[in-house]
C-alpha cells in the first residue's frame, strides 16, 4: 500500500513522517514549484511538542526556537489582563511550548523524511473515484492512479472541495500582518507571548531565535481589507507599547505577510472509503488560539497510530471518531475569542478586560490542560 498525500505543509509533512516511522510508504504532491517558507514564526503547543517528542524532533525543534513560559494577554500598554503560566504543563508532559521559525520548522520536517518523495510542481486540479481507487490529476498533466489519499492540502482543500462538498470557508473580516524583525526583546518577554487587546486590533509578538521576533497584528475591516495599508501600519499601532512600536519600526515592509482570516465552518465528515481530510483541510481554524498546525500534527500522530493498529479499512473512522470534536471545540473556541478581541464599544471593552482580570488562573490551567492532553489509541 501506498499513500499518497496532497500538500506538503507542516499537516502533510508530520504525517509523512509518522507513516514512514511505521513503515508505511508515502509520496508527496505539493503544488508549489519550491517549498517556499512564509516570513513568519509559529508557536508549537505542548501538544505538537509531545508529538515531535514521540517522532523523536522534539530536542532539534528545541535547539532551533525558543522555549516559551508563559501566554499573556494585555491592554495595548501592555498591563497584563491575564497570564497563563505554561510552566505546570512543561512539567507535566516534559515538553516545552516553542516559538520557532516556520522555515526552519519546514526544514527539519522535510530532512526527516528518509524514502519518502515529495513532488513538487504537482497542483492537483482534480480527484474522481473509479473501482481501484482515486484517479488523480495535476497542473503539470501527470495523472496518477491511486488506492489511498490524504488530504492535506489546506483551507482551500481540492480534495475536500470534489468529495466532500457540502461545507463552507467563513470570513472574520480582519486582516492579519505578520513579519520577522532582526531584534532582541527586552529580558523580561523573551520567554513569553504576549497579545495586546485594543479597540477593534491587536497585536502580538515573540523570540523565535536569539536575534529575531516574529509578530502578528489584526485588524477588523468593514467591507474589505483594502480598507487598510501595510504603509500605515505603524499609525494603526501608535498609542501601543513603545516595544511593539520599535518591533514595527525595525520590520522591512516588504517581508510582511499579509492575509485574510478565515476558517472552515465545521463539518462532520472527514473521509470516505479510502481517502481522508487532515489539517486545515479538515478543521482550518482562525489562528487565535495559536493551535492550527498543533492540530494538524496531533491528526498525523493519531492517523499513522490509527493505521498501524487497525488496518486502512477502520483507520480513518476512529480516527475521525478520536479526533473531531477536540478540532471542533477548537475551532468554535477560537472563532469567539476573535469576536471578543476585536470589540468596538468600551464599555464591552471594560466589561471584557474586567473579566479576564478576574479569570482565576484554575479555570485558564483547566481549559490548557484539555488542548494539551493527546488522544489514546
Ligand atoms: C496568522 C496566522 C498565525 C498562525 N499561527 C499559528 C501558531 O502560532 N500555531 C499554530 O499551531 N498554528 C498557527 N496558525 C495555523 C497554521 O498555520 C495552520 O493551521 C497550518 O499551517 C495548517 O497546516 P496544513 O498542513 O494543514 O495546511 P497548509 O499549511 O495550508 O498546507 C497546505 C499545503 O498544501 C499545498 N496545496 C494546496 N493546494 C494544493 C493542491 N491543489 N495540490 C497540491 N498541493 C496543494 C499548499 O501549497 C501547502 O503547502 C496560524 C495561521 C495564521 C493564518
Amino acid at each position: 500500500m501506498i499513500v499518497d498525500i496532497i500538500g506538503a505543509g507542516i499537516g502533510g509533512l508530520t504525517t509523512a513522517i509518522a507513516l514512514e516511522q511505521k513503515g508505511i510508504k508515502t509520496r508527496i504532491f505539493e503544488q508549489t514549484e519550491q517549498i517556499r517558507p512564509v516570513g513568519a514564526g509559529i508557536i508549537l503547543a505542548n501538544n505538537a511538542m509531545q508529538v515531535y517528542e514521540k517522532l523523536g524532533l522534539r530536542k532539534i525543534i528545541e535547539q532551533n526556537g525558543n522555549p516559551i513560559s508563559s501566554m499573556n494577554i494585555t491592554k495595548s500598554n501592555l498591563k497584563p489582563l491575564t497570564k497563563i503560566d505554561l510552566s505546570y504543563f512543561e512539567q507535566k508532559h516534559k515538553t516545552k511550548n516553542i516559538a520557532i521559525h516556520r522555515g526552519t520548522l519546514q526544514q527539519i520536517l522535510i530532512k526527516e523524511l528518509k524514502s519518502t518523495p515529495i513532488n513538487l510542481n504537482h497542483k492537483l486540479t482534480s480527484i474522481a473515484e473509479n473501482t481501484n481507487g482515486y484517479y488523480l490529476k495535476f497542473d503539470n498533466g501527470e495523472q496518477i492512479q491511486s488506492s489511498t489519499v490524504l488530504g492535506a492540502d489546506g483551507l482551500n482543500s481540492i480534495v475536500r472541495q470534489h468529495l466532500f462538498p457540502n461545507n463552507s470557508i467563513r470570513n472574520t473580516n480582519q486582516i492579519c500582518w505578520r513579519g520577522i524583525t532582526e531584534y532582541k526583546l527586552p529580558i523580561k518577554f523573551r520567554n513569553e507571548l504576549n497579545e495586546a487587546w485594543g479597540k477593534t486590533e491587536r497585536f502580538g509578538f515573540v523570540q523565535i531565535a536569539k536575534n529575531k521576533v516574529y509578530w502578528y497584528a489584526l485588524k477588523s475591516f468593514k467591507k474589505s481589507k483594502n480598507e487598510f495599508s501595510i504603509n500605515d501600519l505603524e499609525h494603526y499601532f501608535s498609542m501601543y507599547n513603545s516595544v511593539i512600536k520599535e518591533v514595527l519600526k525595525t520590520t522591512k515592509k516588504e517581508q510582511i505577510n499579509t492575509a485574510e482570516i478565515s476558517d472552515l465552518k465545521p463539518t462532520n465528515i472527514w473521509y470516505k472509503e479510502n481517502v481522508c481530510l487532515i489539517g486545515d483541510s479538515a478543521h482550518a481554524t482562525t489562528p487565535n488560539m495559536g493551535q492550527g498546525a498543533c492540530q494538524a500534527i496531533e491528526d498525523a500522530f493519531v492517523l499513522s497510530e490509527c493505521i498501524d493498529k487497525y488496518g486502512i479499512t477502520k483507520a480513518f473512522s476512529e480516527y475521525q471518531k478520536l479526533r473531531l470534536p477536540k478540532a471542533h471545540q477548537i475551532v468554535n473556541a477560537s472563532w469567539l475569542l476573535g469576536k471578543v478581541a476585536h470589540l468596538k464599544n468600551p464599555i464591552l471593552i471594560g466589561l471584557r478586560n474586567q473579566m479576564l482580570r478576574l479569570t482565576p488562573s484554575s479555570v485558564n490551567r483547566k481549559q490548557n490542560e484539555q488542548i494539551f492532553q493527546l488522544a489514546e489509541i
